[in-house]
């Protein structure tokens, strides 16, 4: 059967895309991770400490603890305390220690002097300069307090909340479960990136940017290979895709093409609430749920793939794992050159940004055609150029959605 007609599918815009894909999106479950799994994971509790942090009054130097009303006079050394010391040293007037970064302030000492500002001889101990009371003594509770929230439910662990969870004894944390997504790569054409190419036929380069790109976002990639252009081999590994996977990735078949038949193949298995996006590259991106798992149909142009993954995948992806912010940081950069917009969709131009002279300056990175790969790399931004006639003359501001590092002044 030949099927080739003018998409039937309204076309909706990028906000409303975005919209119905984040409207249908859930949270996952939470799960328990040890400490050394936390890294990038998104808190799904409350943390607060359950003891002072430091948990004794502790000395910040290296030094003498000592009684400030002795004042100048020379004072008898009792000891050495390091740090990690339990034993009871009692400062008497007249005396002082030696006392290391870290150990306990022992009881009568009310401040302690550098190394630096002393001399000893014969477990005497001479000081220049009287310091005042409190002088590099960290006093217990000061950087924590017993009860207090350290991190909210919702932050992003990096290293710092990490060592936080540590320092408050947490070695399990709850966060939220990472979404599993499956890419299956559609078309007669494609071969393993490792064959010889034949007449007609393209790597598929697609199935392994997507399991890359997904990994990137914090999702769990799962290839279910490439299928020809046949519907019962389509529908039969999507299928596979739904149990196995939370998201279900496809990349091609999703023009007006006669062996374009995802489509068809989501509207059987559940409902498709986009099929045409006024939005470019990548018009034909479909959305459909099954259940509550999200099927996502690519266009199969490497390019469109991958924008139409960043721009409405990932946000997806983002939120499934709990992230707080799921968009991009927007930015205002001036353009370089001039652009010339789309008439009718918004464009998500590639291009790279990068400070000049206090200004944020974006600079494209070539022909943006849906067919070169080459205009994703080295790009850390895209503009976002809505729908037009007049070009955009260079120098004008735009708004770049941050893909990637601002790049610093050439
Ligand atoms: P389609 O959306 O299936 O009509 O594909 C559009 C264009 O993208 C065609 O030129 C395909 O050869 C190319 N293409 C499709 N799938 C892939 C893929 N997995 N990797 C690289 N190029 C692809
Ligand atoms: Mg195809």
């Amino acid at each position: 059967m030949v099927r080739m007609q003018a998409s039937r599918y309204p076309m909706v815009s990028v906000e409303s895309a975005i919209e119905a894909i984040l409207s249908r999106t859930p949270v996952l479950a939470t799960e328990e991770v040890t400490l050394e799994e936390a890294i990038g994971r998104i808190l799904a509790e409350t943390v607060k400490a359950g003891d002072d942090m430091p948990p004794f009054a502790a000395s910040a130097v290296d030094g003498y603890a000592l009684r400030v009303s002795d004042g100048l006079m020379p004072r008898q050394v009792l000891a050495e305390i390091i740090a990690g010391a339990t034993d009871q040293i009692e400062i008497r007037p007249g005396t002082a220690s030696r006392i290391m970064t870290g150990a306990p302030i022992p009881p009568g000492a009310d401040a302690v002097i550098m190394v630096e500002q002393t001399s000893e001889q014969n477990g005497i101990l001479q000081i220049d300069q009287v310091p005042r009371e409190g002088d590099n003594i960290y006093p217990r509770g000061l950087d924590v307090s017993r009860g207090q929230i350290v991190l909210e439910a919702g932050t992003e662990i990096g290293a710092a909340e990490v060592g936080l969870l540590a320092t408050v004894g947490l070695v399990r944390v709850t966060v939220y479960r990472r979404p599993t997504v499956a890419v299956l790569s559609t078309g007669d054409e494609l071969i393993e990136p490792d064959q010889p190419l034949h007449p007609g036929a393209i790597r598929d380069s697609n199935r392994y940017a997507l399991l890359a790109v997904i990994r990137e976002a914090g999702g769990i990639p799962l290839s279910l290979g490439k299928v020809r252009d046949d519907e019962a081999a389509q529908e039969a590994l999507i299928r596979e895709g739904l149990e196995r996977a939370d998201v279900v990735l496809t990349s091609g078949g999703v023009s007006v093409g006669s062996r374009d038949l995802i489509k068809p193949i989501l509207a059987r298995l559940g409902t498709i609430h986009f099929g045409r996006i006024a939005f470019k590259p990548g018009k034909p991106t479909t959305f459909a749920t099954v259940g509550e798992k999200l099927v996502f149909g690519l266009p199969g142009f490497p390019v469109s793939s991958l924008v139409s993954f960043e721009v409405f995948v990932r946000p997806a992806l983002q939120k499934m794992q709990g992230h707080q912010r799921i968009h991009r940081p927007v930015v205002q950069a001036i353009v370089e050159h001039a652009l010339t917009p789309s008439p009718d969709r918004t464009e998500f131009q590639r291009a790279a940004v990068r400070w000049s002279r206090g200004r944020l300056v974006a600079e494209s990175t070539g022909s943006q055609r849906s067919s070169r790969l080459l205009s994703l790399v080295g790009a850390n931004a895209l503009l976002r150029i809505e729908p037009g006639t007049e070009p955009i003359p260079a120098g004008s501001l735009v708004e770049a959605h941050l893909v990637g590092d601002i790049l610093s002044d050439k």
